[in-house]
């Protein structure tokens, strides 16, 4: 029984299924067919990139998917090559890492990963359920689930060999587990206090070229940050972030006044004469938040979480469903070598996954002065490298290169730290910061 069919609940249904006869999807949205925004994922409105570890785990887990996405029409191409990255205010240099980045929107990728699933004979969606809690039995096992139909009022038990918790950053599974006894996950919280304002234009002149994005990224020196990318339709989709309150208005002028203030120029000038498709909508995000199930000392069995409703990253960095990815892989691997994984053994294989990802995005958020948390040494020293690494891009297409490839979750941030990189990035010199 998988609770939830966004991206995390449908890579677990996928994974599942070659292990047990049955598995059901939960969700209180209708999923099947639909590829638009829908109200139970609020954030699909807004720019979403499937990381290159994420696009390499979807193409193994769903053959041909990838030439599918670009039959569609989709925008593909390398992604340190055909997306413009600023860092700090500059344009980095593209380079090649060999890496194909298809450009779907959220509810797109989703759309096409649902289709995938529900051809699976042994996967069945339960649409327009509320999941309101556990039911458990001999020796605290969880056992199934409690949910009622939304449209009809009816409750029903629903039994299963195993619960899997993939509703979202919103997942009430730390509330259930303090109603039975076991106290609640500990949180790790980093606030960043950031909002997206999202806006969909038609453009009148092409500020692309063999582009498929324009994506200045929030840094300390230029804490506004935008994603542009083009999208199927011919449309533009344009994504303002603002973190620490800084958030980016929805009335049509405050957006615009945002958008002049990016660091890529050719944004504002792009849809300044542009015809706006709808309205802007916001979407904020207070904080990123981790629940360290790894460190509980008793857990149910029958039960396991993962995805957003274990950790849910700032999504400036686009972690999000790849790590989602990464989780249900670990499951597969843990399933191929046995049975159904103990939680506390799943629980510590993932937090190796959310380790790695964590340490990028709440490192780097630590390098805007306004956010909290501590900052090690180890912290301070790997922001002040980063902040050098993005200089030497600038003028350095293998830096880039480079620095995609473990932004992408591909290769590990070791890699940034080979003596050959490490000369590349401490011989360029140090550019003076854009106004
Ligand atoms: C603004 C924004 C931008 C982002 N950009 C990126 C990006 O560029 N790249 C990236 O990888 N990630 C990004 N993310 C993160 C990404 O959206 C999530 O990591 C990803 O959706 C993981 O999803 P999930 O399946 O764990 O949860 P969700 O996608 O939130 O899905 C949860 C599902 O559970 C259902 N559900 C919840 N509660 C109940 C209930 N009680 N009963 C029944 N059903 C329920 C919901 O309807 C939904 O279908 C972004 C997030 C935000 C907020």
């Amino acid at each position: 029984m998988v609770l939830g069919g966004g991206m995390g609940g449908l890579l677990t249904a996928r994974v599942l299924a070659e292990s047990f006869s049955q598995v059901s999807i939960v969700d209180r949205d209708a999923l099947v067919g639909v590829d638009r925004p829908r109200r139970g994922v609020p954030h699909a409105r807004h720019a979403h990139a499937l990381l290159a570890r994420g696009q390499q785990i979807l193409e193994e887990l769903f053959p041909g998917l990838r030439q599918e996405l670009i039959d569609a029409g989709i925008p593909a191409g390398d992604i340190a090559g055909n997306l413009r990255w600023y860092f700090n205010g500059r344009r980095l240099a593209p380079g090649s890492a060999d890496l194909l980045s298809v450009s779907a929107t959220r509810p797109q990728l989703e759309a096409h990963v649902r289709a995938r699933v529900a051809e699976l004979s042994n996967v069945d969606f339960m649409e327009r359920f509320s999941i309101n809690g556990l039911v458990t039995g001999a020796g605290g096992r969880v056992t199934g689930v409690r949910v009622q139909s939304d449209d009809f009022g009816i409750a029903a038990t629903l039994d299963a060999d195993l619960v899997v918790d993939s509703t979202g950053r919103g997942s009430r599974t730390p509330a259930w587990l303090e109603e039975l006894g076991y106290g609640r996950p500990a949180e790790d919280k980093v606030k960043v206090d950031l909002a997206y304002t999202t806006r969909h234009f038609r453009l009148k002149n092409d500020p692309y070229g063999t582009d498929l994005s324009i994506n200045p990224v929030a840094s300390p020196a230029n804490p506004r940050g935008a994603f542009f990318p083009k999208l199927a339709d011919g449309s533009s989709q344009l994504s303002l972030t603002g973190i620490l309150g800084d958030h980016p208005p929805t009335d049509p002028e405050g957006f615009m006044a945002f958008a002049k203030t990016l660091a890529a120029p050719e944004i504002y000038e792009a849809i300044q004469d542009a015809e706006p498709l709808d309205d802007p909508v916001t979407f904020k995000f207070p904080a990123s938040v981790r629940r360290r199930y790894e460190l509980m000392r008793a857990f149910p069995a029958g039960l396991l979480v993962l995805g957003d409703a274990v950790c849910s990253f700032n999504p400036v960095y686009g972690q999000g469903m790849t790590v989602a990815a990464l989780e249900a892989w670990t499951l597969r691997n843990m399933l191929a070598h046995g049975s159904v994984p103990d939680a506390r053994r799943f629980f510590r294989e993932i937090a190796k996954v959310v380790d790695a990802s964590w340490t990028i995005s709440a490192g780097a958020d630590l390098g805007f002065p306004g956010v909290e948390g501590e900052r090690t040494f180890q912290t301070r020293m790997g922001n002040a490298y980063m902040a050098r690494l993005h200089a030497a891009a600038v003028n350095d297409p293998t830096v880039t290169a480079a620095f995609f490839r473990v932004a992408g979750l591909v290769d590990p941030p070791t890699a940034l730290m080979r003596p050959a990189m490490m000369r590349r990035v401490l011989g360029a010199p140090r550019p003076a910061r854009a106004a």
